[in-house]
């Protein structure tokens, strides 16, 4: 009898649903161990965040964070929402293309890559390391608030350490290709069938999605809550990566009730791979209950 050789390696990240007649495909784009200190959440003492972190199975000193970008087929267009780390924030992270060309996607083939916020882990991946562009053909659109804030030099030059950083970053992905970026308005619809929703406070332009076909919908939740273990439990939490503590804690607790009450299928960037489930409300705050993986579409 002979052994199988080990593999060595992981399977590819994708999952694919439907909405209506939308096919979505969730690419995985891999994982950061985010270093974390003890002033991490900003309106909680650390022992009840350590409390958290051991019911969600998670080391003290680092935030489990995966990333999932989307890629929204409607028929007629091909849209990417949000674009992954580009590589360029953790070695284990960095595989959208990767995983797109597993889903049988050229990036030529995406026609549209709509932005959710401009953190890094979001819009990285429209370049690659050299500074070019991934998607050669898609047009790009981005919530307009998030524009104004970002890209204002009075901001910039008012912010320091990682903030600087991450001003300095928007600047290196958006300021040679400014004139093809589009912004819109939360609230307008940016393709047939996605529609876009304000959720400020995480950042000043943090905007969500809902994808809709026939009568399904799905709610895209980008950063409202970062991993569920600790932020669906305890919606009240403020991390130190908002811009807004108390804004985001309005938008969270918004958007998480009128998802629960409706029973909306959502999917949240930052949530365990493939991302998509529902969320129920607790005594406290929420539980994410991961969708079921289907064998047919
Ligand atoms: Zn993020």
């Amino acid at each position: 009898m002979a052994a199988a050789p080990a593999a060595g390696k992981q399977a590819p990240g994708l999952y694919r649903y439907r909405i209506g007649t939308f096919e979505v495909t969730a690419l995985y784009d891999g994982i950061w161990y985010r270093p974390i200190t003890e002033k991490f959440i900003r309106n909680a003492p650390f022992a009840e965040v350590e409390h958290a972190l051991d019911r969600a199975f998670m080391p003290h000193d680092k935030l489990t964070t995966p990333f999932t970008t989307l890629v929204v087929n409607t028929g007629t267009k091909v849209v990417l929402i949000d674009t992954g780390t580009g590589g360029q924030i953790s070695p284990t992270a960095g595989q959208v293309v990767d995983n797109l060309a597993a889903a049988g996607i050229a990036p030529k083939d995406v026609d549209l890559i709509v932005i959710s916020h401009f953190h890094p882990d979001h819009i990285n991946g429209i370049k690659d390391k050299d500074n070019n562009l991934v998607f050669p053909n898609a047009e790009i659109m981005v919530p307009e608030p998030e524009w104004a804030f970002w890209m204002d030099d009075a901001n910039l030059n008012a912010a320091s350490g990682d903030l600087k950083e991450t001003f300095l970053n928007q600047r290196r992905i958006f300021a040679d290709i400014a004139k093809r970026v589009a912004r819109f308005q939360p609230g307008k619809e940016v393709a047939p069938g996605i529609e876009t929703i304000a959720a400020p406070g995480h950042t000043p332009g943090h905007t969500v999605f809902a994808v809709s076909s026939g009568n399904q919908s799905l709610l895209v939740l980008g950063d409202t809550a970062q991993h569920p273990g600790i932020f669906a439990r305890h919606p009240e939490w403020q991390a130190t990566f908002d811009v807004d503590g108390s804004a985001t804690i309005a938008t969270r607790k918004k958007l998480f009730d009128r998802a629960a009450a409706d029973g909306m299928l959502v999917t949240g960037y930052h949530f365990p791979f493939p991302a998509c489930g529902h969320l129920i409300k607790t005594a406290t705050g929420y539980e994410h209950v991961p969708a079921e993986w289907q064998p047919a579409l």
